[in-house]
């Protein structure tokens, strides 16, 4: 089994989360009790949230850098960075480190082509939704990707740095949520991204019937499958 190394704590909420699905995942593949082998460098969330609003950008890429360093140099196999939104510095990440990088919008790709859907709307940070570095990812895979309006992102984005980074899950935001995405329903969206790693606390299948793709339980299988593959062996 390959060593995966995350880069996580944006948030540590849902780093966590991360953190069961990998080990149920490896479980329900090998069976009990065998358990992810993973590192995990975890940052300080307010630190980055603080770069982030400022636009600190570079100051972002040299802590991305470090993590990934860090994890290579520990013995990870490969990166798993557990948010959409720093995946604004993939690139940063993958120029400086010479282990592979699975990247989170290739994972959505796939699980959203293997369920034949063209068009989805993507849920994230303003970062991920009004940038391009996501959508185009998804766009070269094919898909066709809307965005909530701007009122709507302000929300979305409001309910992510308020309340779900901090662990706060609530019914008024989730009615909001569940709202936006009726109306993306109306607009052509066959399906929806969850592209923010906390989205999944608020919205899941029990509360809607709209198909969801929820990018930590993809990215953390994604990572399982690829820790037991050969793919990569030298
Ligand atoms: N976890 C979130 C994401 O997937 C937002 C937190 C962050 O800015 O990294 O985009």
């Amino acid at each position: 089994m390959k060593t995966i190394g995350l880069i996580g704590g944006m948030s540590w909420e849902s780093t966590s989360l991360y953190y069961s699905l990998l080990n149920n995942e490896v479980k329900k593949l090998l069976g009990a009790p065998h358990s992810s082998k993973c590192l995990l460098y975890s940052v300080d969330f307010g630190e980055i949230a603080k770069l982030q609003h400022a636009g600190d950008w570079n100051a972002l890429a040299t802590l991305m850098i470090e993590a990934g360093q860090s994890l290579e140099k520990g013995g990870a196999d490969f990166i798993v960075l557990c948010t959409n939104t720093m995946h604004k510095l993939a690139d940063d990440i993958i120029k400086n480190t010479s282990i592979p990088f699975l990247h989170i919008a290739d994972a959505t790709a796939e699980a959203i082509l293997s369920e034949k859907i063209k068009t989805v709307a993507l849920l994230g940070t303003k970062f991920t939704m009004e940038e391009d570095f996501l959508i185009n990812k998804l766009k070269k895979h094919g898909l066709s990707v809307i965005i909530p309006e701007l009122e709507e992102r302000n929300v979305i984005h409001r309910v992510i740095y308020e309340e779900l980074v901090n662990g706060i899950v609530s019914d008024i935001s989730r009615k909001k949520y569940l709202e936006i995405m009726n109306s993306l329903s109306l607009n052509g969206a066959e399906g929806f991204i969850l592209g923010c790693t906390e989205i999944g606390m608020l919205i899941n299948k029990e509360n809607t019937n709209m198909k969801l793709f929820d990018t930590t339980e993809i990215h953390s299988k994604a990572a399982v499958i690829y820790s037991l593959s050969n793919l990569n062996d030298s």
